[in-house]
């Protein structure tokens, strides 16, 4: 009798059963199945820029839906192990308990990303164990794309204009029905448990109350779309910034992969179906194309969005430097309204609307003349939809030094807050005092 085909599956930022390649294709090849996520000791640790790798709202996501993911995959006769520790040793270990001779899972563009699975592909490789890689993060496939990642245009509307008429999206994955695994311990939360404290709520006046999960995922756009369908007006109201309706709210999810770009994709085509197509429906797809684009770039140009001159190495500037205006502008005291609503809308529910970060973004850059890296660290620890190639691809194009360089890409402040705050609606609800 030949030997039962074993392989393992690496759950990162594809936390979801359905349009899930890595999960569909090892199914399809092996015999038994072993999902797993790891705990990476990094994510645990504090950047060169002093600030976490991920704060509280982050992590109180990140278990709700590991939490998800493990009763879905119950649900279909698996679960979800838990490992924790140093990805090469413990994969490695893992690896050899059960004998796997593979393992699937995500591809990586981000410089740390990269590192940590090339070592765990090291690893595997002295135990015989086949390192394999499917991109799950974006709405185009790379290889549909009608030029090479190497040779992506640097300007996003000559990227969407050479691929949004030209490139199919592929067909979502349809979730597996059954999973044949070794008996899989219950989901074992403790060191999570310990490490986020027990209060971790957003203020009561957050846009949303994020919960992590495919299935809160799922909720959020029957909500979005079918219920409210506030989908048919989202090219009118996505510079808002107080309320549930005004942006989708998927980013959270999307970070993870509760949800899949493509899922999204075809549920706006049956939405179209039902109500009409219309330049918002097409505005959220529009949204996603930035999303692909930052990740194709981040593919493209890897260690460069992390140098303070970005991919534009004749802008090297002065020493960065963690001083007072850094810190006022962290806790939202830099005196200016606008700003500060925003941060302390930020630090209070690791959320912030795309008006409000391009805002923040420019002032740090601009009129503060810091260092971008801090601004987007800062942001790596608070946000809970923290993304590397959406977070370090937008501040790099703020800053001047990303795709599309421009010498000063200046938000005028106070014209800002005129315009999208015009009866000072969200100044107020951030400015004030909690009762
Ligand atoms: C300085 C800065 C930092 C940012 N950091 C992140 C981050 O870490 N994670 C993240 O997901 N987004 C980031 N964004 C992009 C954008 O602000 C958020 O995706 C959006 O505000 C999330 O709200 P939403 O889901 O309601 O967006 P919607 O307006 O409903 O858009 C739908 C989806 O399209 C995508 N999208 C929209 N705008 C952008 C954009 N500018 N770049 C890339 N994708 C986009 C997101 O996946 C979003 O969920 C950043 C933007 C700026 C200016």
């Amino acid at each position: 009798m030949a030997a039962k085909r074993v392989a393992l599956v690496w759950f990162k930022t594809n936390l979801r059963l359905r349009d899930n390649e890595c999960l569909f294709k090892v199914i399809a090849e092996n015999d038994e199945v072993i999902p797993f996520y790891c705990l990476d000791n990094s994510l645990f640790q504090t950047t060169k820029f002093g600030f976490k790798k991920a704060g509280d709202f982050r992590m109180k996501f990140l278990k709700e839906s590991l939490q998800q993911l493990d009763e879905d995959l119950r649900a279909a006769g698996s679960g979800l192990l838990l490992l924790s520790g140093e990805p090469g040793k413990e994969i490695s270990r893992l690896a050899k308990e059960t004998g796997a001779k593979s393992l699937y899972a995500e591809k990586e563009v981000a410089p740390e990303e990269l590192e940590t699975a090339e070592k765990v592909a090291g690893e595997l490789l002295k135990l015989n164990c086949t390192f394999l890689t499917f991109e799950c993060r974006n709405l185009f496939h790379s290889s549909d794309l009608p030029f090479p990642v190497g040779q992506l245009p640097e300007i996003f509307t000559e990227f969407r204009k050479r691929t949004e008429k030209a490139v199919a999206v592929r067909a979502v994955f349809p979730p597996p029905s059954r999973i044949t695994s070794p008996q899989i311990a219950p989901l074992n939360l403790d060191r999570l448990n310990k490490l986020i404290p027990g209060d971790v709520t957003a203020d009561p006046r957050a846009a949303i109350q994020f919960r992590g999960g495919a299935e809160a995922a799922y909720q959020r756009l029957q909500y979005y779309f079918y219920q409210t369908q506030a989908l048919s007006t989202y090219k009118n109201t996505r510079n808002g910034m107080v309320g549930e309706r005004y942006s989708s709210k998927f980013s959270a999810w999307l970070a993870l992969g509760c949800i899949s770009p493509k899922e999204i994709y075809q549920e706006v085509k049956s939405y179209e179906a039902l109500y009409g197509a219309n330049d918002s429906t097409y505005w959220l797809i529009f949204e996603l194309l930035w999303r692909d684009y930052f990740g194709f770039c981040m593919e493209k140009n890897a260690q460069h969005y992390f140098l303070r001159s970005g991919n534009q190495q004749s802008k090297a500037a002065d020493p960065a430097l963690f001083n007072t205006a850094l810190n006022n502008w962290i806790t939202g005291k830099t005196g200016v309204p606008f700003i500060d609503a925003n941060m302390t809308e930020l630090n209070l529910t690791g959320f912030m609307s795309n008006r409000g970060r391009q805002n923040v973004a420019s002032y740090l850059c601009n009129d503060l003349h810091l260092d971008w890296r801090y601004g987007a660290a800062y942001f790596e620890q608070q946000l809970i939809d923290y993304d590397v190639c959406n977070n370090w691809g937008n501040w790099a194009y703020l800053a001047g030094v990303g795709n599309d360089p421009r010498t000063n890409r200046y938000f005028n402040i106070a014209k800002q807050a005129a315009t999208y705050d015009s009866n000072g609606t969200f100044q107020q609800l951030w400015l004030h005092e909690k009762s």
